[in-house]
């Protein structure tokens, strides 16, 4: 046996720790899920090894659990990868994964409960302290002449390693000592067994309680359509995302040409935050024949599809590809591009079909999908897929796409107009509004900065071109009648021009470098004065997200 040692835990891996062994979060089982998903990347690791690199694999794939009630312990077993001393140090201590180190801060901030936080991430190794006194790791690696090594802690500061001299079969052997009050609820092979059932049914590889095969190991994307159940695509949504919610709709397509692959995609109920750390957490799982090739690929769909969830499996491309070369290969293109028309084309079917249902996507998602106006191949299915509150809408909560717009807009109407700002409230009372106000010509509201981009990019639609109400031709809103006739001004007298122009003057000595042109203008009926920009700029809004941006 070599020298124990002991180590510190990190400070963030410390913190992690704390909060999750104080935590009164009742969802404990979750722990075992955590420790079957990390036996099923170390056994998937195995798999993409020996396809990859052709060597062998002798051992049987597997994850055994059993339980000890006497010695009041869980333990769970796997035929996996392994870790060396570095890889042990490295992964278990000292970092804590993405996910986590974004649930203790959110933690820590403390807006939102660490129930929710826990339900949603997931929690990774250091989710066991929920329920451990002490945790042992006997593991040996893949790697060639490995040493088994053993690693324990208590979760509290540090932990202690120590090579083993007897030659261990390969993978990784988690034995976890319960709490005392754990121990009735965990150490119980029935128990287990259904908590198998609910979180890891669709894990790859085959699970044992005590003996006893518990999962199903079905590829359910690969199964004909009809054969399966809403609550199956379900069961295997929330196995995938952690969701607590069933999905919000499932796509679900074989497709043979131009390149063959199989996918099952889900759109969520509610949207995380789109610009945030949860992208990390985007992109879908690649599997080629069943083997897991890439978690969360980035490249298969767009940034602005990225609350896609799903996995895709593929015959077409060769089992030993590289993680690095899938970026820029042929057939993931061809894959990527089908995958995006399908995608679009079902939200639009969704659209046309049910305008509620839409509008309940547009609410989760739409702030990310907006991102989409830099996707230039696929800019018409976009356009028609993009949805703003209008002052045609009864509230904030209204919704119009480009369709809606033209069918209510003005007989000789060749401009879709829009204008941006804080609220629906500002909007409202903008004095750059006023004509459209007392004309009835629609504007639509643009209340985020990506908005703006968004119009910029698009420029025109169905031949109506995409125009900033800020930047709107008098001539052109003048031929529209006003809703209700006022009287018509009458022209001015001399006098009346003279002072008008020896204000006007007056003003622009006042205001001086600060404008270029101060006129008069028939553009308002409530506001003494607004400013305009002189034709061919910028709006006013644009500016400033361009002022801060070259800061
Ligand atoms: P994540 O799985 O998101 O990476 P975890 O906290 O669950 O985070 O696990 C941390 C790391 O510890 C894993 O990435 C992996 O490298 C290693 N690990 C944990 N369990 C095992 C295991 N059973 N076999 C091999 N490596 C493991
Ligand atoms: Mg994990």
């Amino acid at each position: 046996m070599g020298r124990k040692t002991t180590h510190k835990f990190k400070a963030e891996v410390s913190q992690l720790l704390d909060i999750l062994v104080h935590s009164l979060y009742t969802n404990k089982e979750i722990f075992l899920r955590e420790l079957i998903s990390n036996a099923s990347d170390a056994l998937e690791k195995v798999r993409f090894k020996a396809t990859s690199e052709g060597s062998e694999n002798d051992v049987a794939p597997e994850i055994r659990i059993t339980a000890d009630k006497d010695a009041g312990t869980v333990t769970v077993t796997d035929t996996g990868v392994g870790m060396t001393r570095d890889e042990l140090m490295r992964n278990i201590g000292t970092i804590a994964h993405s996910g986590t180190a974004e649930l203790t801060r959110m933690a820590q901030e403390g807006k939102e409960s660490l129930d929710a936080l826990i339900g949603r991430f997931g929690v990774g190794f250091y989710s066991v302290y929920m329920v451990a006194d002490e945790v042992t790791v006997t593991t040996r690696s893949i790697e060639p002449d490995a040493q088994a090594i053993i690693w324990t802690s208590d979760g509290r500061t540090d932990y202690k390693l120590q090579e083993l001299d007897e030659d261990l079969p390969r993978g990784t052997r988690i034995e976890v000592k319960l709490k005392e009050d754990m121990v009735s609820r965990f150490a119980n092979e029935a128990a287990l067994k259904n908590i198998v059932n609910k979180h890891s049914n669709f894990i790859n590889f085959p699970i044992y309680v005590a003996d006893e095969r518990v999962n199903t190991v079905t590829a359910l994307w690969r199964e004909p359509k009809f054969q399966i159940k809403d609550k199956q695509y379900a069961e295997f949504y929330k196995f995938l995302t952690y969701d607590s919610e069933d999905p919000f709709d499932t796509l679900h397509t074989s497709v043979d040409a131009p390149v063959q692959f199989n996918a099952l995609m889900f759109i969520p109920k509610s949207g995380d935050d789109p610009f945030g750390m949860a992208r990390e957490q985007r992109g879908l799982d690649l599997y080629v024949r069943r083997v897991l090739i890439e978690k969360q690929n980035k490249d298969l769909l767009p940034e602005y599809l990225g609350f896609v969830k799903g996995v895709v499996d593929t015959e077409d491309l060769p089992l030993n590809i590289s993680r690095e070369t899938l970026q820029d290969n042929m057939l993931m293109r061809k894959i990527s591009s089908t995958l995006v028309k399908q995608v679009l084309g079902n939200l639009e079917k969704m659209a046309k079909d049910n305008a509620d249902r839409y509008a309940e996507f547009w609410q989760a998602h739409g702030t990310l999908f907006k991102a989409g106006y830099m996707d230039f191949l696929n800019k018409d299915k976009f356009a028609k897929l993009v949805r703003f509150n209008s002052s045609a809408s009864e509230d904030s909560k209204g919704l119009a796409s480009f369709d809606d717009y033209i069918s209510r807009a003005k007989d000789e109407q060749k401009e879709i107009y829009y204008a941006f700002g804080p609220s629906r409230e500002a909007l409202g009372l903008s004095p750059y509004l006023e004509v459209f106000r007392r004309k009835g010509v629609e504007v639509l509201y643009l209340y985020e900065p990506i908005d703006e981009f968004v119009m910029d990019a698009l420029r025109d639609y169905e031949g109506y071109t995409l125009t900033s109400a800020e930047h709107a031709d008098m001539a052109k809103l003048d031929k529209f009648e006003d809703l209700e006739k006022k009287e018509e001004a009458e022209a001015l007298t001399e006098e009346q021009q003279s002072s008008l122009d020896r204000m006007m003057a007056r003003i622009k000595d006042v205001l001086g470098e600060a404008v270029t042109e101060v006129k008069a203008s028939r553009r308002l009926s409530d506001s003494p004065v607004c400013l305009a920009n002189p034709d061919g700029n910028v709006t006013s809004s644009m500016d400033k997200i361009m002022r801060v941006v070259s800061k």
